[in-house]
C-alpha cells in the first residue's frame, strides 16, 4: 500500500471537510515540489522548480518578482488551470491530479475567484450579466439583487446596463471585481489587477479588493509589480527564475 492510498483512507472524503470538521486544518491551497517545464523545440524550459508553499483561509499573499519569474505560470498551477510536470497542487482539500476538467472547472465555480490584468469581460454582456455568470456556471438564476448590490459596492450601480466597450478600464476592472466576488469564493487569485490602469484608478481598485476579501473572508493570492499593493499583503512572496527566494510576514 502507498502512501497516498493511507492518505486516501483518513480522509476518504475530502469534499466534507470544507473547514468545518474539527481538529482538520488543512490550508486552502498547498504546493508540494511543484515544477513546471515546457518542451520548446528539441529541449525542455523549465519555468518553475520546486515551489512549495500553503495558503490559509483567509490569508493574504503578493507574488512579487521580474516579469519572466513565473507568477503567471504558478497561479495557473494554482487554479488547476494547467496542470505541473512535478510535485502536486491541492485547492479546496482536492488534489487536482485527481480531478477531470469537468471537476476542476466545478470547483472553480464553487470556491475560486479571479481578476486578470486584462479583465476579461465577455463584451456581448452587459455589466450585469457580466457579473451574475459565476451564478450561472453553478446553475443558480437567482442571484441579480446581490449582483445589483455588489455593483453599488464598486461604484457601478449607474451603469448596470452598459456594455465592457461603453466603461473605462478601470470601470471594467470594477465589474470583474464583483464578478469574482459575487459567488463568495473561497479563494481568489488575481494575476496583475491593476497592471493596466494608471496609478489614480488602481488605488480604489485596490482598496476595493482587499476589503471585499475582509468582508467575506476570501484568501487573496495577488500577483503584483506594484510595491504599494505588495505592502497591504499579510505575506509576500518573491520568485526569481521559476523558484521561491523569499517568504515573508512584514510586521
Ligand atoms: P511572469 O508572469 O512572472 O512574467 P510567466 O509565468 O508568464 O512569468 O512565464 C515564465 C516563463 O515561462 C517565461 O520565460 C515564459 O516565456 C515561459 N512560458 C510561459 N508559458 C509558456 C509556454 N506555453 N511555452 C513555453 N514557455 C512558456
Ligand atoms: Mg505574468
Amino acid at each position: 500500500m502507498s502512501t497516498d492510498d493511507i492518505e486516501t483512507q483518513k480522509d476518504p472524503s475530502p469534499l466534507q471537510s470544507e473547514g468545518d470538521v474539527p481538529g482538520v486544518n488543512r490550508p486552502l491551497l498547498k504546493l508540494s515540489g511543484v515544477g513546471k517545464s515546457y518542451r520548446v523545440g528539441d529541449h525542455d524550459l523549465s519555468v518553475l522548480r520546486g515551489v512549495s508553499l500553503a495558503v490559509e483561509e483567509a490569508e493574504t499573499c503578493a507574488i512579487v518578482g521580474p516579469s519572466g519569474s513565473g507568477k503567471t505560470t504558478l497561479l495557473g498551477l494554482c487554479a488547476g488551470l494547467d496542470d505541473p510536470t512535478e510535485g502536486e497542487v491541492e485547492l479546496v482539500g482536492e488534489r487536482l491530479r485527481d480531478l477531470n476538467q469537468d471537476d476542476r472547472a466545478d470547483l472553480r465555480s464553487r470556491s475560486v475567484g479571479f481578476v486578470f490584468q486584462n479583465f476579461q469581460l465577455i463584451p456581448t454582456l452587459t455589466a450585469l450579466e457580466n457579473v451574475l455568470v459565476p451564478l450561472e456556471l453553478r446553475g443558480e438564476r437567482s442571484g441579480k439583487a446581490q449582483a445589483i448590490e455588489l455593483l453599488n459596492r464598486v461604484g457601478l450601480g449607474h451603469r448596470v446596463d452598459h456594455y465592457p466597450t461603453q466603461l473605462s478600464g478601470g470601470e471594467q476592472q470594477r465589474v470583474a471585481l464583483a464578478r469574482a466576488f459575487i459567488h463568495r469564493p473561497r479563494i481568489l487569485f488575481a494575476d496583475e489587477p491593476t497592471g493596466n490602469l494608471d496609478e489614480e484608478t488602481s488605488k480604489p481598485i485596490v482598496e476595493m479588493l482587499f476589503e471585499l476579501n475582509r468582508e467575506q473572508n476570501t484568501a487573496l493570492v495577488l500577483v503584483t509589480h506594484d510595491p504599494q499593493l505588495a505592502a497591504l499583503a499579510g505575506r509576500v512572496i518573491s520568485m526569481r527564475g521559476g523558484s521561491v527566494v523569499q517568504d515573508e510576514k512584514p510586521a
